[in-house]
């Protein structure tokens, strides 16, 4: 299930949020303000991945698709 990380444009709080179809992002609201500007992030995986802080325990297959 994808999970997306968005960043609110009226209150600058950021959320998670599960999102049923790529076109279901247009229809994110803020669960804080309810504000509809709402900016979708990178996916915390490739941002994960850029960012090289690999000191983290957890194998890099814990986090790729089909890993198992
Ligand atoms: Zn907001």
């Amino acid at each position: 299930m994808p999970i997306y990380e968005f960043d609110c444009q009226d209150c600058h709080s950021g959320f998670e949020k599960l999102v049923r179809g790529f076109s279901a992002i247009g229809s994110v609201t803020c669960p804080q303000c309810g504000g509809q500007q709402v900016q979708k992030r990178l996916s915390t995986f490739a941002s994960h991945v850029a960012g090289g802080s690999f000191s983290l325990s957890a194998p890099a297959a814990a986090c790729a698709p089909g890993g198992a």
